[in-house]
């Protein structure tokens, strides 16, 4: 799976007549091989279109809920492994929003909201006294989420004692994020995260600028 930015708002992400065309989504390489897109003039597509599914997206985004979205899907000719194209606002294998997941935590561990507060804002569910996935999100904050940066944000090869708040202040502070309220900004800083990244399993990294070292890293 790949994210990143589109050229139109997530909203625009439920109708066919919205979403933006195969070309304009086509990974430019494949992360995998780094096979080239190619062009139909010079010796032919090497990632080509390969169809298309829904993706529910729970909780609030861009002032939606529930969102239903398409996502496009690619066939790699180098590799033979298909490529999903993912809006940045969304986490992929995740059932809520980048945005929300990122929110939430946020809330919890700087702003001090109870997870009660947090749910009936957040979740799809609003009721109930504590939040499963929140506490789930917790533990996995730089493991596997956005584990990407963690070495950014000081967090050590082998854990041994919880950071989770002080290493989210910092990867916010790292985006000019230091208000108490981090509310109004981090719905934007959780797209930056997540665009030009590569997911495969479970783990995510950020796009090499150049399909060769995408190559040679595997
Ligand atoms: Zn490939």
């Amino acid at each position: 799976m790949i994210v990143r930015a589109f050229p139109v708002p997530v909203e625009c992400l439920s109708k066919w007549s919205t979403i933006p065309s195969v070309d304009e989504l086509r990974p430019a390489w494949c992360p995998s091989c780094g096979q080239p897109a190619g062009t139909r003039a010079c010796g032919g597509l090497g990632i080509v279109g390969h169809g298309s599914y829904e993706r529910q997206v729970a909780g609030g985004v861009a002032g939606a809920r529930d969102l239903l979205v398409r996502i496009r899907r690619y066939l790699c000719r180098g590799c033979g492994r298909t490529l999903s194209v993912l809006p940045d606002v969304l986490y992929p294998r995740r059932w809520y929003a980048a945005t929300t997941i990122l929110l939430a935590l946020a809330l919890r561990l700087l702003a001090g909201v109870t997870a009660r507060e947090i749910r009936s804002q957040l979740a799809s569910d609003g009721d109930g006294r504590g939040w499963k996935s929140l506490d789930r999100w917790r533990q996995q904050l730089f493991a596997p989420l956005w584990s990407w940066l963690g070495a950014q944000v000081g967090v050590p090869a082998r854990r041994t004692r919880p950071g989770q708040r002080t290493w989210l202040r910092r990867l916010l502070a790292l985006h000019g994020v230091t208000a108490r309220d981090p509310t109004d900004q981090v719905a934007s800083v959780a797209r930056r995260l997540g665009a030009d990244t590569a997911h495969d399993g479970v783990c995510g990294r950020q796009l090499h600028r150049d399909p060769r070292e995408a190559a040679t890293a595997r």
